[in-house]
């Protein structure tokens, strides 16, 4: 049986990467390794996980991943993770998605926060200067 490789594009099988936290198993060791793991839980549509990993300041009251036409995540690049703080981290990236035939890239700088031992996701500020179509893949 083949394996599946984990969405976030770490390169390891879904089972020995985000799987574990997104069933709540394990925690993530890092700001990073949330946000892998959120990106993970946008591409298999996991609300339940987002919210989980959300700062209990920031978080919507709902979340409707189910948006028509259904966002299809094809790749994410970690670009710098860094610490700001002894409890608080940055995570920049991009990650690209098709929608309705097009692809379309979205760069965030991600704040993160650590409370009792656990990762959070607060909030981000999206570059929407680079929210256009990827290159080479314009023509579809
Ligand atoms: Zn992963």
């Amino acid at each position: 049986m083949k394996t599946t490789s984990c969405p976030c594009g770490s390169g390891l099988p879904f089972a020995r990467c985000c799987a574990p936290l997104l069933a709540g198993e394990r925690a993530a060791n890092t700001a990073e390794a949330l946000m892998r793991s959120r990106y993970t839980a946008f591409a298999r549509r996991d609300a339940a996980y987002l919210q989980r990993t959300w700062h209990d300041s920031t978080r919507p009251a709902a979340l409707d991943l189910e948006e028509d036409p259904a966002p299809k995540w094809i790749g994410l690049q970690i670009l710098a993770h860094e610490h700001t703080g002894a409890d608080r981290a940055r995570v920049e990236f991009v990650a690209r998605y098709r929608v309705g035939g097009r692809a379309r890239r979205l760069h965030e700088n991600s704040r993160f926060v650590r409370e009792r031992g656990h990762w959070y996701y607060i909030d981000g500020d999206i570059d929407e200067g680079t929210a256009g179509p990827i290159e080479g893949e314009r023509r579809q």
